[in-house]
């Protein structure tokens, strides 16, 4: 299988690093996990059309990982989709979904008329909702969820896809979890989210030290990122969910590689990573 990195950045703004999304291709599946701000863009840059996307993967329903969710099915439609879009995602994702189309059902539907395209496949949104745990089958990828720890956030997950006896685990957004670590197990390929210490500093009442306090106790340090990596002894560790987008690469390699015994591959958007 391969994997892309479509967006390796988080809610802020940065035209080097998109909102959180990933391709995840094998020879029969396409699968899209979280559809972050840009992620159309970026499909486009890899000449993948958002029509043939198999499923899509949502970790969590924090803004920054489906936001351009509505911008995904409208281009999935000009770009001639005719089959039903499947997207699995934590509880809640159902009326979220309704919610999205709701609020441009009226100019949808003006567009589906006047512009009179041969198929409405694409607004056909078939959801399903995670349990605790579970296995889904998407043609040759054999796909677990699980759930991962990124409270408040009630319902976060994180997924192993595997084909062709390779193992690739995405940690979706959360603090150190022994969930994640257990099923991260032996994994080829573990991307995982990262907080990069003594990166961001406290500004003006916009980010207070208690933001600061915050922002980091529901993702996984840089000091404790390559502890996690190396307590699943997954062969490569791959970071994305870069927070702050812009940091020092050398200083973040050398926290991790201490913990984690190799140097991790510091995510960038559109990197390849054949597992
Ligand atoms: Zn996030
Ligand atoms: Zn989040």
């Amino acid at each position: 299988m391969e994997l892309t990195l479509l967006g390796t950045g988080c809610p802020k703004v940065d035209y080097k690093r998109f909102g959180p999304s990933n391709l995840l291709s094998t020879i029969d599946a396409k699968i899209l996990i979280d559809c972050g701000s840009g992620v159309t863009q970026r499909l486009d840059q890899l000449k993948v059309s958002s029509a043939d996307i198999d499923a899509l993967f949502l970790t969590h329903l924090h803004s920054d990982h489906v936001v351009d969710l509505y911008q995904l099915i409208i281009s999935s439609w000009h770009s001639y989709r005719i089959k039903p879009w499947k997207i699995f995602g934590p509880k809640g994702t159902k009326k979220f979904v309704m919610k999205v189309m709701d609020a441009f059902k009226n100019e949808r539907n003006l567009r589906i008329k006047y512009e009179s395209r041969s198929s409405t496949k694409a607004f056909k949104i078939l959801v399903n909702e995670f349990k605790s745990y579970g296995k889904i089958k998407i043609k040759d990828l054999n796909i677990e969820y699980f759930e991962v720890d990124h409270r408040p956030v009630k319902y976060a997950y994180g997924f192993s896809f595997f084909n062709k006896n390779k193992k690739l685990t995405i940690s979706g957004d959360t603090r150190p979890c022994e969930n994640l670590i257990r099923r991260a197990q032996n994994a080829d390929v573990l991307l995982h989210e990262v907080f990069i210490d003594g990166e961001l500093k406290k500004t003006n009442k916009m980010r207070t030290n208690k933001t600061l306090h915050n922002v980091r106790s529901y993702h996984t340090p840089s000091t404790i990122v390559g502890k996690v990596g190396q307590l699943t002894k997954c062969k490569k560790l791959v970071l994305t969910h870069l927070v702050p987008t812009v940091f020092n690469e050398i200083k973040l390699k050398k926290t991790v590689k201490r913990d984690f015994g190799k140097n991790p591959i510091i995510g960038k958007d559109l990197l390849k990573i054949r597992i």
